[in-house]
């Protein structure tokens, strides 16, 4: 009769992996069960640290993150997600508060890299090939560093000494950043000799006209130039906000085009301004592509919605202020992006009166600008460049690529494609091919013995009272305490890994040998021996009564020789 052993044989949990099912993990790959194990240990260096290995912006994932990870968390199928992404942001801010920097990264491979764009994307390529030993030089337009996360998004949601810590670490693991720096197309041959390999990472910055009448007049504003115009200005570096507020004048009423990240950021900057906003959109709330704990904050900050509404046109009143018209819509069969297509209601209109309006309608690639006529293939350009060098050691990263078919994407996948372009750059620079992520089979629900695990609700967030956000820029969300993070940390069922629980070894009494090895949180760990003349059905349990599906049963024959010299005595 055929045998089975017993093997331990960790899984990627479904809150860390994406897979061919589509499972929508966390595109950063951060190790989620591991580095909430350690935390759930009181152990925030460990977690740390665990994070720091696949994510350089942990504190800004931690706050800003659309968390795909949540939705895909086995949890959620039990009782609510784990609080995946408020735990992030108490693991990286202890690294904050204790000021815990790296050791700065010898060059040793002799190759030179170039990057173009400080953002999400450009720094996390950066710091990963940094990390393989190259030596990288980043080149910024902007006088600081971060790309949207910086300028675009305001610091209610990402504080500047968070970001400045952040972009820190990845200048002190040896990193170059060259900041006021703009790059152009005719300075692309010159890099391309002077560096083994380019990476263009520029983000979609180029914002849209409504494309009506009356859309260039003054008084009109575009979003991601009104919020860098706040959040790169000196007045909010000495947190002079109403010097601010009479500096870039909203006036008192604000109508914001638009329902992405850009349109509330904008609202909530104007209020903060002082002004009273109104969004306009031309879909419906479930359409919008801003987070929904956004549109909450947004809501009970006083601002007001209008939906289904098409702008028409905008002309100038006696008093300087702004009349807009628009035609009111209902939904039609969905477009080229998936959400329903808003259709015009003939003969519905309304006009609505401003002092300004600021558009929030979509940015799109930089990559022309650099490359004319240049198209992104993947990590590469297509369109010859007309400089074989250049071809050849151009790379893209971020949302030069993306915003070229669609809107801009989020954060934490300018983070996974950054970690993507530095796999490529590495391997055109070594001929070394790095593997990341995990092939292996995914520690879903259906696999976790829930029987061992008790209901427990979230944790709730708690936010500062509304009359804290007028006139200034104060952290909207308060982080949560350390024994609460903990007790949160404890939520997680560590789907798929080995937490040392003992379950096996009261289950494979007799089949199975303990042995004490201190738990590491970036390896296969197994604590536990099988005793291989007592493989019975005693050893079965022991692999059945696993809570996290971290054991599996192979045929004795099978070449498992290596893994099971290891796991057997
Ligand atoms: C207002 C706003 C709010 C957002 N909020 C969120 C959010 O809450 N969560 C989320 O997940 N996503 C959010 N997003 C989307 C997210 O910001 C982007 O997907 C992400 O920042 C893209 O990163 P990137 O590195 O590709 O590009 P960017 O962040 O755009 O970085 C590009 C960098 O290149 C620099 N640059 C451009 N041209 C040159 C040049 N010629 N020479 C040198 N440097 C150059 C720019 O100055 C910039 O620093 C938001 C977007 C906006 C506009
Ligand atoms: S970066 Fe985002 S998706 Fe990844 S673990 Fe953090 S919150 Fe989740
Ligand atoms: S329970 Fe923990 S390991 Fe499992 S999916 Fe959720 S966060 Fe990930």
């Amino acid at each position: 009769m055929k045998k089975y052993l017993p093997i331990y044989h960790a899984k990627p949990s479904p809150c860390y992996t994406s897979d061919h099912l589509k499972n929508p993990g966390c595109p950063a790959r951060n190790d989620i069960p591991r580095f909430l194990f350690a935390m759930s240990n009181d152990d925030f260096e460990t977690a740390f640290h665990v994070l720091k290995k696949t994510n350089p912006f942990s504190g800004g994932c931690g706050r800003f993150c659309d968390h795909p990870c949540e939705t895909s968390c086995n949890r959620e199928k039990f009782d609510t997600p784990v609080d995946i992404m408020a735990l992030e942001r108490v693991a990286a801010d202890f690294g904050f508060d204790r000021g815990i920097l790296p050791e700065t990264i010898p060059d040793t491979t002799g190759k030179r890299v170039a990057v173009v764009g400080a953002g999400a994307a450009g720094l996390t390529s950066a710091f990963f090939l940094k990390r393989l030993g190259h030596s990288v030089t980043v080149f910024e337009a902007e006088r600081k560093a971060g790309g949207l996360m910086r300028f675009g998004i305001p610091r209610y949601r990402y504080p500047d000494d968070i970001a400045s810590y952040e972009i820190e670490y990845i200048s002190r693991s040896g990193v170059r950043i060259e900041l006021s720096s703009r790059i152009t197309d005719s300075d692309l041959p010159r890099l391309a000799s002077d560096f083994d390999a380019l990476i263009i990472a520029t983000g979609a910055l180029k914002e849209r006209n409504m494309g009506i009448p009356g859309d260039d007049l003054p008084g009109i504003w575009k979003g991601v130039s009104f919020l860098k115009e706040i959040n790169l200005s000196s007045e909010m570096e000495s947190g002079k906000i109403e010097e601010l507020s009479g500096r870039i004048d909203t006036g008192r009423r604000v109508a914001v085009i638009g329902g992405g990240y850009t349109a509330f950021d904008v609202a909530r900057s104007a209020v903060r301004l002082g002004s009273e906003a109104t969004v306009y959109y031309r879909r419906t709330p479930s359409q919008m592509t801003a987070h929904p704990g956004e549109i909450e904050e947004a809501g009970s900050e006083g601002i007001g919605f209008v939906f289904l509404s098409i702008p028409v046109s905008v002309e100038k009143n006696g008093d300087g202020s702004l009349r807009m018209t628009f035609q009111r819509a209902k939904l039609g069969p969905p477009d080229e992006s998936g959400r329903e297509r808003p259709v015009p209601l003939e003969g519905q209109y309304f006009a609505v009166e401003a002092d300004r309006i600021i558009t929030a309608i979509g940015e799109s690639s930089t990559l022309g600008d650099l490359v004319p006529g240049g198209k992104p293939e993947g990590n590469r350009v297509a369109g010859d460049p007309g400089n074989p060098t250049l071809t050849e050691r151009l790379f893209l990263s971020g949302d030069v690529r993306s915003g070229f078919a669609s809107n801009i994407g989020m954060i934490v996948e300018a983070i996974g494609s950054g970690q993507d372009t530095a796999i490529d750059v590495h391997r055109f620079l070594t001929g070394q091919q790095l593997s990341i992520g995990s092939d292996r089979e995914i520690a879903y629900y259906s696999t976790m013995k829930v029987r061992y695990f008790e209901e427990l609700s979230r944790a709730r967030l708690t936010r500062i009272p509304l009359v804290d956000r007028h006139l200034n820029f104060r952290e909207t969300t308060l982080p949560l305490s350390r024994e609460v993070a903990v007790e949160m940390a404890k939520r997680c069922f560590f789907c798929g890994i080995c937490t040392q629980c003992d379950w096996c070894y009261d289950y494979g009494r007799g089949a199975i040998a303990k042995l004490m090895v201190p738990w590491n949180p970036h390896e296969d760990a197994h604590f536990f021996k099988f005793i291989r003349e007592l493989v019975t059905d005693k050893t079965k349990e022991a692999v059945w009564a696993c809570p996290r599906n971290t054991m599996d049963v192979v045929p004795e024959e099978e070449r498992w020789e290596a893994i099971i010299e290891d796991q057997y005595i």
